[in-house]
């Protein structure tokens, strides 16, 4: 039994959450079981089993993640990625075509144009923030648009407001990966979206310790991609999902604290003379700063940038910096730097890179929970 709260804070502790609770246990055990009891169930995705998304960590995860999102319901899986494929195949099959932002995370943009074509799915990009320009891509096969709430690495903002009305007037499903913004920035279904997928590595976790996936929608959109789900195997195991339901519960506070800090990191950099160019979607000169102040209730915890210079001023700031960890990913507490064109979109060709504007010196910032002054402190030391 669970209830229902107004709330996101409350939601991120108690949504879900078994009741009455276990033995009386505050915060639920991990079940470490793959298999369950046989108790009758009919078909194959009702019996309880780990790869079946439907053991009590998972469905107390299923339930949280649903409420922050005000979805129906909701889907743990193994990673983002598998978050991505699962719910894309079960949208897409052999035939169908997707319109699909030009700028999006690297792994998201191979898998549509390196494998998708293998099983005969289509896809365009569209310029996201042209709204004119989307029309003429579509084809009477295309099925689904698939957009990113703030862009990986040059955090553009999209006009999702077009995107959701777009998508209504040509019947297709609107997917939405909200990983940047996260629920306490932007809740993309009351919005209008159909599927808001995450990285649960990232803010939904916070902690940069395990691997996670999520999509939440409709019952009855949620249930087909279960099915497609446990044929392709991406579910969470019981320890990750404990870790994951332990994290979501400070994601408030966290990102609440992230988007302040990196303001002022923005703004800091922005300022600097050594820097050439900030991208971050809370500083008025962001080209999308009026939008995004519509959409969000925050601007997020990631800001890229650029140096003057050569490309090589990239690394010897990455050198000189003191607290940030250089490596990929983002989201958690710790903050990590990193350079895009060696990471996150190495997979994408120099040509390509450059055509989406993401520049080989250019980087980004995840910035974490520590005090925003000893960060300041550390980059004008790094720049000076
Ligand atoms: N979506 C976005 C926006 C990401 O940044 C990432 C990873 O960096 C992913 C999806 C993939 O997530 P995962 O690494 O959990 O598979």
């Amino acid at each position: 039994m669970t209830t229902s709260f107004r709330h996101i804070e409350t939601q991120l502790v108690h949504a879900g959450e078994p009741l009455p609770r276990i033995l009386g246990a505050v915060e639920m055990p991990i079940f470490q079981s793959a298999t369950y009891e046989y108790a009758g169930e009919a078909s194959y995705h009702d019996v309880r089993y780990l790869r079946t998304n439907n053991t009590p960590s998972q469905l107390a995860l299923h339930g949280k993640i649903a409420a922050l999102e005000g979805a129906e319901a909701a889907l743990v899986t193994a990673s983002g990625m598998a978050a991505i494929s699962t719910t894309l195949l079960s949208v897409l099959s052999a035939g169908d075509h997707l319109l699909a932002q030009s700028c999006l995370y690297g792994g998201t943009h191979e898998l549509v144009t390196s494998e998708f074509p293998k099983f005969g799915i289509g896809c365009d990009f569209i310029d996201a923030d042209r709204r004119d320009s989307w029309a003429a891509l579509l084809r009477p096969n295309t099925r689904a648009v698939y957009v990113e709430a703030m862009t990986n690495p040059l955090l553009q903002v999209a006009d999702l407001e077009g995107v959701v009305q777009f998508a209504r007037a040509h019947g297709l499903t609107s997917i939405i990966d909200n990983t940047f913004a996260t629920p306490v920035n932007y809740r993309p279904l009351p919005a209008g979206f159909d599927l808001a997928i995450h990285s649960a590595t990232k803010y939904l976790n916070g902690h940069s310790d395990i691997v996670a996936g999520a999509v939440a929608g409709s019952a009855a959109a949620i249930e087909r991609i279960r099915h497609k789900a446990n044929h392709l195997g991406g579910s969470l195991d019981p320890h990750a999902a404990f870790l994951l339901k332990r994290g979501l519960k400070t994601l408030a506070l966290r990102v609440r604290f992230q988007n302040d800090s990196t303001l002022k990191i923005a703004q800091f950099l922005e300022s600097h003379p050594r820097v050439a160019h900030v991208n971050y979607a809370g500083l008025e000169s962001h080209p999308r700063h009026a939008r995004a102040r519509r959409l969000f209730a925050g601007f997020g915890g990631v800001l890229s940038f650029e140096l003057k210079g050569p490309t090589s001023r990239a690394d010897e700031f990455a050198a000189r910096v003191r607290i940030p960890t250089v490596a990929p990913s983002l989201g958690g507490v710790h903050t990590l730097l990193t350079r895009p064109a060696t990471t996150s979109h190495a997979g994408l060709s120099r040509a390509d890179r450059e055509r989406l504007g993401i520049s080989e010196g250019l980087l980004r910032l995840s910035v974490g929970i520590e005090a925003t002054e000893d960060l300041l402190e550390d980059f004008r030391q790094a720049l000076s």
